[in-house]
């Protein structure tokens, strides 16, 4: 199969290339040239990009505005089946790779190996399974408390043991727990240390949830292989950031689709008060550290209030008009950076490269919102939606 790009962009930040052909065969790219004058192809489009890389999302949540209730109201065959409905909204919408952050029960665990034996729809995936927090520490409901360093190895191997390929941290509070204060540190320095030497002796790569300054520095210290959120962050965690290398995950939708949905109802007081201390940080906070050089890779928290599964595309809106990045830096970040921190694959459009990729019908240099729509997306060669347009 053939399919001409009138704009390519393969997800690094070389310049967008014009007319390309990109032949596809056995679900990956096997070559990419210039496309030849009156030469057949399958299916063209205006632009073409990779699939979309989400390093950031909670697939059993769909999202309700109110996170704690919708969980503690729902049974684990009906989590699941919320799972299975995000997971091919997620594909459909073009994006092509995941990773879950949090669950009940190790259920995306198992959405992700459904995924793998092609009894599902949905996106690649990694997951963590439940999350590691302290006891009564944020996201408990979705988590094993671990209070010790010990009890945090422990953590670490019984996910390993439910199938977990890579393990999610609690080192701060955060704003959908009630009683969690966000600017708070949780898990201590060493329980924190304690989890990631055992996630690396065996090769996973560790996230932690930190939004609070304390905490920040706590994981950057520890080893930590990205913050997610980072919200607090000051210019000590900035030079940690360079110097471990870490990835900064900013989540910008997860606080911003709360406090755009204020007046639509059912959100609790306590989330609508933090969000807002919590986005005031974002605002002030998230540029600086990009412009300083950390490395931001994409993901949205996609499942948090009002924040859907179908929506990530708006986290890139948000990286462009919040921190200032280009739309091709958006999606670089969206795509090659957050598919680097997954380690899944390289999250580039090359040959040798799995097959996935957006058929759009503007240049994203026009317009970046052209991502909410795509004409068709591509996972391993084979189409996953399509529309009518050619
Ligand atoms: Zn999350």
């Amino acid at each position: 199969m053939i399919v001409r790009a009138g704009v390519f962009y393969d997800g690094t930040l070389a310049s967008p290339r014009h007319n390309v052909d990109i032949e596809i065969d056995g679900g990956a790219v096997v070559a990419i040239r210039h496309a030849a004058e009156g030469a057949r192809c399958d299916r063209s489009a205006a632009c073409v990009t990779p699939g979309l890389v989400n390093a950031h999302v909670h697939l059993e949540m769909s999202g309700e505005a109110d996170t704690m209730g919708a969980l503690a109201l729902l049974t684990p065959n009906q989590r699941m089946i919320r799972a299975i409905e995000n997971a091919a909204k997620t594909l459909r919408a073009g994006v092509t790779t995941v990773r879950d952050l949090g669950c009940t029960n190790a259920i995306a665990i198992d959405i992700r190996d459904g995924i793998e034996q092609g009894r599902i729809p949905g996106p690649r995936m990694r997951a963590s399974g439940p999350l590691l927090c302290m006891t009564g520490g944020h996201g408990w409901f979705a988590g094993r408390a671990i209070d010790s360093p010990w009890d945090a190895r422990k953590g670490v191997r019984e996910n390993m043991w439910a199938g977990a390929d890579c393990i999610k941290v609690v080192a701060t509070g955060g704003v959908l727990t009630k009683g969690a204060v966000p600017g708070n540190a949780q898990l201590l320095p060493e329980e924190l240390e304690a989890a990631i030497h055992e996630a690396h002796r065996h090769r996973l790569r560790v996230a932690a949830h930190a939004i609070g300054t304390e905490g920040i520095k706590n994981a950057l210290r520890a080893g930590i292989d990205s913050i997610e959120h980072g919200h607090m962050l000051d210019d000590e965690a900035i030079e940690l950031f360079k110097a471990t290398g870490a990835y900064l995950v900013p989540t910008l939708t997860a606080p911003v689709c709360i406090l755009e949905h204020l007046h639509d109802g059912g959100q609790p007081e306590f989330v609508i008060r933090k969000a807002e201390v919590v986005n005031e940080a974002m605002q002030r906070n998230i540029r600086r550290a990009y412009e300083s050089g950390v490395k931001i890779a994409g993901g949205s928290d996609a499942g948090t209030p009002f924040n859907y599964h179908e929506s990530y595309a708006y986290e890139l809106e948000l990286m462009h008009t919040l921190l200032g990045m280009s739309p091709h830096e958006a999606l670089h970040a969206a795509t090659a950076v957050a598919a680097d921190l997954i380690g899944l694959h390289r999250g580039i459009l090359g040959e040798g490269e799995p097959a996935d990729m957006l058929l759009l019908e503007r240049d994203i240099a026009e317009d970046i919102r052209v991502l909410r729509t795509p004409v068709a997306v591509m996972k391993g060669g084979a189409f996953v939606r399509t529309s009518d347009a050619r």
